[in-house]
């Protein structure tokens, strides 16, 4: 099966060297909690319609119920105005985290209310630059129709780190290059023919006529 290092060659090769998502770490985290269970495209939207992203200051002094009208077209606006609101005031103590490892800062975003696990490491990942991965539905959706057979995150978190150099930057690019595919041609029903890794994919083998 395919390696991790050879998925991301080829990704790059197929999609070119991807955007990092923000150099703006608080917008990194304020959109991090508004993609949870929504597309992307509403939180482009969305973000579009606030024009500049509240400051962490800004949302802590904010009531509520605004915040709730200012993020309502990514839904789940109530539990999501919250977890922002908490993560401004975690952002306002974490800023500076050189001397904090990652396990901590994960810990740290896991205790707030509304910061699963995804968010937690898209928040390491992107606002924090730490080399972490990023394990969501798409990058299992892509890792089983390959042919992989995980039975827990860590292992794909290992497969991803085998192939991978320490530097954040890799783990980024790995990351988007996989929500790109999935997006545009693994999606729900699969375009295996116009697929790029259609010679190294289980599942593009067995659906495509011989
Ligand atoms: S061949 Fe099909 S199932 Fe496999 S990665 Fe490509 S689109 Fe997805």
């Amino acid at each position: 099966m395919i390696s991790s290092d050879r998925l991301y060659g080829m990704l790059l090769k197929e999609y070119g060297i991807p955007p990092w998502w923000s150099d703006d770490p608080f917008t990194v985290i304020f959109q991090a909690v508004l993609v949870q269970n929504t597309a992307w495209r509403n939180v482009v939207k969305t973000t579009e319609a606030i024009g500049k992203i509240p400051s962490p200051e800004s949302i802590i002094a904010m009531v509520q119920e605004d915040l709730e009208d200012m993020i309502r077209p990514c839904g789940f606006f109530h539990s999501k105005a919250g977890a922002i609101k908490a993560l401004a005031a975690w952002w306002m103590e974490h800023r500076y985290p050189e001397c904090i490892s990652d396990s901590e800062l994960r810990s740290s975003l896991l205790a707030i209310r509304g910061v699963g696990e995804e968010t937690a490491d898209v928040i390491l990942l992107y606002a924090f630059r730490r080399p972490v991965s990023v394990v969501e539905a798409y990058t299992k959706r892509l890792l089983s129709r390959l042919g992989y057979q995980f039975r827990s995150d860590d292992g794909i978190r290992r497969y991803i780190s085998s192939g991978l150099s320490a530097d954040a930057l890799d783990y980024g690019r790995f990351h988007w290059l996989v929500l790109q595919h999935c997006i545009t041609v693994c999606r729900k029903k699969p375009e295996c023919s116009s697929c790029v890794l259609l010679g190294v994919c289980h599942h593009g083998r067995e659906v495509l006529p011989k």
